[in-house]
C-alpha cells in the first residue's frame, strides 16, 4: 500500500469526484446501512472491506445510484444523484459509471468482443466503431488473441479481464467492482486485479473496489472497513474539503 494513504493517516489532494453523506438503508427489518459518510477522490483506489453481510453491497449500490437510500445524499457532478429521475440514473451509470461483479455478467451466446461494444453501442456509438474500441480495450487487457471466443471458451479470469474491459470501454470516471476476483483461484485472482489495477490506472479513473481479500485491498490506496452497516475503520472523508 501507498504509504502516503495509509489508513491511519488523513488523506487529502484529490479531488472529490463522489460524496456520499448520512446513507441509510433498510430492507424490512434489516437495517443495511446505518449512516455512512464516504467520499470518492478523482483517480484513486479505494477498497471497502468487511464481513458478508455488513452491507458492502447495498453502500456499492447506492454509491452508483443504482439503488435509492432512505436517508442521506450521494453527489457526482454537482447533482444529488438519487434526486434524479430513473432514466437520467440510468444515464449516469452507462455514461460516467463501470460495473464489474463477481461472475457471470458475460452474455454467453454473444464472443467476447460483441460483449464489449454493448454499452459502446447502447451509448449511440456505431457498430464498426464498438467493434474497433473493443478489441484495443480488449488488447490493453492482454486478450487480443481472445476476442472471437464465446464466455464458456475462457478461463474465469480471462472472463473476469473481459468484464473489465467491457466495464471501461466507455472510459467511465469511476469503476465499481464487487467482489471481482471471488470466484477465482488465487493465480487468476492475482493476474486478474494486476490486470484491472494497471487499466484503471492508465485510464486516471477511480475504483471503489469491495473484496475479503487482504492482498486485493493491498493494491488500493485506501482502505475502509464496513461493519454492521457503519465504517467502523479507514478515514471515509475528505479532511481538507
Ligand atoms: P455484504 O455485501 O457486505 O455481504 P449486503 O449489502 O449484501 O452485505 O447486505 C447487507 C444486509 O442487507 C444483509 O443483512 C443482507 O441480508 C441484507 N440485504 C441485502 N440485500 C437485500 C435485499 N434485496 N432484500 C433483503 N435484505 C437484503
Ligand atoms: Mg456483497
Amino acid at each position: 500500500m501507498n504509504e502516503n494513504l495509509s489508513i491511519t493517516q488523513p488523506f487529502s489532494g484529490a479531488p472529490v469526484a463522489l460524496r456520499a453523506r448520512g446513507l441509510r438503508h433498510r430492507f424490512g427489518q434489516t437495517e443495511a446501512l446505518r449512516g455512512i459518510d464516504l467520499d470518492v477522490l478523482a483517480g484513486e483506489v479505494l477498497a471497502v472491506m468487511g464481513p458478508s453481510g455488513s452491507g458492502k453491497s447495498t453502500l456499492l449500490h447506492m454509491l452508483a445510484g443504482v439503488l435509492c437510500p432512505d436517508a442521506g445524499t450521494v453527489e457526482y457532478g454537482g447533482k444529488v444523484i438519487s434526486d434524479l429521475g430513473e432514466v437520467e440514473r440510468s444515464k449516469l451509470r452507462l455514461h460516467e459509471f463501470g460495473f464489474v461483479f463477481q461472475f457471470g455478467q458475460l452474455l454467453p451466446d454473444l464472443s467476447a468482443v460483441d460483449n464489449v461494444s454493448i454499452p459502446l453501442m447502447l451509448s449511440g456509438i456505431s457498430r464498426r466503431e464498438a467493434l474497433r474500441r473493443a478489441r484495443e480495450e480488449l488488447g490493453r487487457l492482454g486478450l487480443e488473441d481472445h476476442t472471437s471466443k464465446l464466455p464458456g471458451q475462457l478461463s474465469g479470469g480471462q472472463a473476469q479481464r473481459v468484464a473489465v474491459a467491457r466495464a471501461l470501454a466507455t472510459q467511465p470516471r469511476i469503476l465499481f467492482a464487487d467482489e471481482p476476483t471471488g470466484a477465482l483461484d488465487s493465480l487468476s485472482a492475482e493476474q486478474t486485479m494486476q490486470a484491472l489495477i494497471s487499466v484503471v490506472r492508465q485510464a486516471g479513473a477511480s475504483l471503489v473496489i469491495i473484496t475479503h481479500d487482504p492482498r486485493t485491498a493491498a493494491y488500493a490506496d485506501r482502505e475502509v472497513i464496513v461493519r454492521d452497516g457503519s465504517i467502523s475503520s479507514g478515514n471515509p472523508v475528505q479532511v481538507t474539503q
